[in-house]
């Protein structure tokens, strides 16, 4: 289907299928191992699409605001590559799925030399916030959302507070899995610190449009192409992507790819970002949360999306 035709066809559907996939919101739990994150609305899901041209089709709850959690690996692991290149970033960070949960301590201790699998589970995202430049955690996360806010072309992006001070003063996982790689050399900076950087990105809030613009970025190899910048090099998209096709799912990262077929990343608070390169930049929330960690009602509009207008990148 052309372009703007497909974006009409989209923008008549989109009510009628977020009603039928909200449904299934009822098969998940919103998570609340983050106390804060409890508060969201278990039947919420939104989503936004958006178009180089800056066409865009939006229904249900895209206007929720939203912490970008996991999501936000994605970007810092972008800005950490672009800070201190390849070579430097995988030497501390593996390429590969782990198999285990996200928060999971088991690999590092058993796989030499004890360096998180990937940028996208926790602990490989502890080790990316550390290498981001900046003197200072604060110079850090400044520069984090002011890369966060030129990606989303919005300067009103900004931390929801008092969901980092409750993931903060609640991380004892992720505290034990810093310390952990403190012990094994691969954090070389205060522990304290770094985690802040860290729980400072998970805790940017945004909504649908916002991490739809994002996504398109991605979608169009670094560059917005609505307002022409290029923000991200070819090769650190081309990076960032396949690890969100190998690993931006969780453990069923393999089923997304099979029932959605589109590069992907979603987090605890029930965000998805996804994309189909070169025409579209997808956001999506829907917090109840499937036992893989992903939104319920989520997946299944991508997977109904995916197969109606053929997505599927495989
Ligand atoms: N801030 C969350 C944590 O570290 C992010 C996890 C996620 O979204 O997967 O637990």
């Amino acid at each position: 289907m052309p372009f703007t035709a497909e974006m009409d066809a989209l923008r008549a559907c989109l009510p009628q299928r977020v009603a039928v996939s909200r449904a299934h919101a009822a098969n998940g739990q919103v998570a609340s191992y983050i106390p804060d994150l409890a508060k969201t609305p278990r039947e919420a899901l939104g989503i936004s699409i958006l178009d180089p041209s800056g066409n865009s089709a939006s229904a249900g709850d895209s206007g929720l605001p939203f912490t970008m959690q996991s999501v936000s690996k994605v970007f810092t692991l972008i800005l950490a590559l672009m800070d201190r290149g390849e070579h430097i970033v995988f030497s501390k960070v593996g390429m590969e799925p782990s198999g285990d949960n996200f928060n999971s301590m088991l690999k590092l201790e058993l796989v030499e030399p004890g360096i998180p699998f990937n940028p996208l589970i926790n602990a490989g995202a502890i080790v990316i916030s550390s290498l981001i430049k900046g003197d200072g955690p604060q110079k850090k996360s400044a520069r984090i959302l002011h890369f966060f806010r030129e990606l989303a072309h919005n300067d009103a992006l900004d931390y929801n507070l008092e969901e980092y001070r409750s993931e903060s003063s609640t991380a004892f996982r992720n505290r034990s899995l810093a310390y952990f790689l403190k012990d094994n050399g691969v954090l070389k900076d205060d522990v304290e610190e770094v985690l802040d950087v860290y729980f400072h990105h998970c805790a940017v809030e945004i909504s649908c449009p916002d991490l739809a613009r994002m996504a398109l970025v991605l979608a169009c190899g670094g560059n917005d192409p609505i307002s022409g910048q290029s923000l991200i090099p070819r090769r650190f998209v081309q990076i960032a992507k396949t690890f969100m096709v190998t690993c931006g799912m969780y453990n069923a990262s393999g089923e997304f790819a099979i029932g959605v077929g589109l590069p992907a990343k979603s987090g605890v608070s029930g965000g998805i970002m996804t994309m189909v390169p070169g025409r579209y930049g997808i956001g999506v929330v829907g917090p109840a949360l499937n036992r893989k960690g992903n939104s319920v009602a989520g997946v299944h509009l991508l997977e109904t999306l995916s197969r109606e207008f053929d997505w599927s990148l495989f």
